[in-house]
């Protein structure tokens, strides 16, 4: 599942191939990806005309503004976008098509259709599912170390599911959770509320630090795969620790263990992230 560096990385890149364009018509295969409108009928005709202004990211959602609507929309799983032109063959894993009136399309894609799009006049956005109740955007200043802290003492859940509660903080997955408490050498099942201050102060430092590289990282990546192939989506960073399960610790050359975590596989070194009482 794409997370908070991957999900940016794909609007910037979006942004770069269909600001300006406008919607002629929206083709929707697979009406269940529409979760908002209710009725597919008044999601197509209402995009029809319309300009992409912008495009926005709230935690892992993309948001497409264009001149009257704020159209949010998860990949979850495998879903992807790609732009290309109006001849080129049409999958059957494509499930959306927004055709432009210049003959290029912005087409979705989604092997497992789990993806979500929701509708709306723009500045409703935010007060409605899926959007409203999210937690803060860690790489802005409303990630208040504070409001971090207090969030993290009520807590009686083990830190890593925590990190993926995204009302407490958005854009954290299954990845970079792994990759901030590795950084921070904090156990995954340490309860958050036994952290200490200290502790708490690295991990928030950690989480800022391992997205924003991630971001930088994920960004020239992404910028050659869509030269070459003609689309944008996943792209591999060397990680620390996630995928490393068995290979040695890049710190103390101790041989990574993978366990189960609130339920999802984890990865982390049982000597640099030490579980305390
Ligand atoms: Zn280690």
């Amino acid at each position: 599942m794409p997370e908070l560096p991957e999900v940016e990385t794909i609007r910037r890149t979006l942004l770069h191939l269909i600001l300006g364009k406008k919607i002629q018509s929206v083709s929707v295969f697979w009406p269940k990806i529409i979760k908002l409108p209710l009725e597919v009928e008044q999601f197509t005709d209402a995009l029809i005309g319309q300009t992409i202004e912008d495009i926005g990211r709230r935690g892992k959602f993309l948001v497409f503004y264009t001149d009257v609507y704020a159209l949010v929309s998860h990949l979850r799983m495998e879903g992807r976008y790609t732009v290309e032109q109006s001849d080129e063959p049409v999958d059957k894993h494509t499930h959306v098509i927004f055709h432009f009136t210049d003959r290029t399309e912005l087409r979705y894609r989604d092997v497992r259709k789990f993806g979500t799009m929701h509708l709306f006049r723009k500045g409703d956005e935010f007060h409605s599912l899926p959007l409203a109740q999210l937690g803060p955007e860690p790489l802005e200043d409303t990630f208040d170390i504070n409001e971090f802290k207090r969030k993290l003492a009520s807590k009686k859940r083990n830190i890593k599911s925590v990190l993926l509660d995204q009302t407490v903080l958005v854009g954290l997955g299954n990845i970079y959770v792994d990759e901030a408490l590795f950084k921070a050498r904090i156990h995954p099942e340490r309860m958050a509320q036994s952290l200490s201050d200290p502790e708490i102060h690295v991990l928030f430092e950690s989480i800022v630090e391992t997205l924003s590289e991630a971001v930088k990282k994920g960004g020239s990546t992404v910028r050659t795969y869509v030269n070459s192939q003609g689309e944008m989506g996943m792209f591999q960073l060397e990680h620390n620790v996630y995928g490393r399960k068995g290979e040695d610790c890049k710190v103390c050359g101790t041989e990574l263990i993978k366990t189960v975590v609130g339920g999802r596989g984890t990865v982390f070194c049982p000597n640099c992230q030490n579980l305390k009482a």
